[in-house]
């Protein structure tokens, strides 16, 4: 007797393993049992793809475009002159720039840059970039570049808006914190020629005359921006607590190199 529910939508039943849509009365048998698990013991001697983060972030790509860093030269003062091209670099229009005029005449705002001008305020908007990494390129001189950074992750957008105090390297040895003169003799291309390698002892001393004055350093992060002076070492908005640092390390960070 010929099956009624032959070439009837919905009533093909597929009880085997004929594969054409037809029915089969093929029993399962111990071998298709071993061969599902083959797949899975063939899965046990590969290599584990499953990532431990944020425990153990995965390292970056060496020329990876990660968050910026407004770098330093070696006695500390900012590389940035505030000349705003990184901004008109900017595809995305993430990046604010105010500059303003170095002073170093007697009570004056004092000085954060060689050369005539710094930037006063500085803000990258990690809600617009696409770490396209074409404001570096724009940078004249090397005051911005990009760390190997990509924990840039919150949910108060305001926290993503980033500024100096933020973005500025740490003070590493031999720097002190701006504002203060220029080395003696040196003028603003000698501190691009790296003629200047640390603060000087006048440096240090006006540094120290100006603390016990009272009158603190605040980073040159005269932004409106509520952070502690200089803000070296404070958080990232947004990071993970899992032992990261406001500032990349030497790893993370590619100051000279290209993107
Ligand atoms: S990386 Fe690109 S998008 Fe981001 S701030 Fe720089 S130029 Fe703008
Ligand atoms: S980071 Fe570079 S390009 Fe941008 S304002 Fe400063 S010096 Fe100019």
């Amino acid at each position: 007797m010929a099956d009624d529910t032959a070439g009837r939508p919905g009533k093909d039943v597929q009880r085997g393993s004929s594969g054409d849509g037809r029915a089969s009365d093929r029993t399962p048998g111990l071998f298709d049992a071993v061969a599902g698990f083959g797949v899975s013991f063939s899965t046990m001697f590969r290599k584990v793809a499953t990532e431990e983060y944020p425990e153990k972030p995965r390292p970056t790509a060496p020329r990876f475009h990660g968050r910026h860093q407004l770098n330093r030269h070696p006695d500390g003062l900012e590389k940035c002159v505030g000349c705003e091209l990184c901004a008109w670099a900017c595809p995305a229009d993430a990046i604010l720039v105010e500059g303003a005029d170095n002073d170093d005449s007697p009570g004056g705002a004092g000085r954060f840059s060689p050369g005539e001008r710094y930037g006063r305020v500085y803000q990258i908007n990690y809600l617009r970039c696409i770490f396209c990494g074409l404001c570096i390129e724009a940078c004249p001189t090397r005051a911005l570049t990009m760390t190997n950074f990509y924990e840039l992750a919150d949910n108060d957008r305001s926290k993503l808006i980033f500024t100096k105090d933020q973005l500025l390297a740490p003070l590493q040895g031999g720097m002190l914190p701006p504002p203060f003169p220029m080395a003696d003799g040196m003028e603003e291309r000698d501190y691009y020629q790296g003629k200047v390698s640390g603060a000087t002892t006048a440096q240090e001393a006006y540094v120290d005359a100006r603390d016990s004055a009272g009158d603190p350093d605040d980073g040159g992060a005269s932004d409106g921006d509520a952070e502690a002076p200089g803000n070296v070492g404070a958080r990232v908005p947004g990071q993970h607590d899992v032992g990261h640092t406001l500032h990349p390390t030497a790893a993370e960070t590619r100051e000279g190199a290209n993107p």
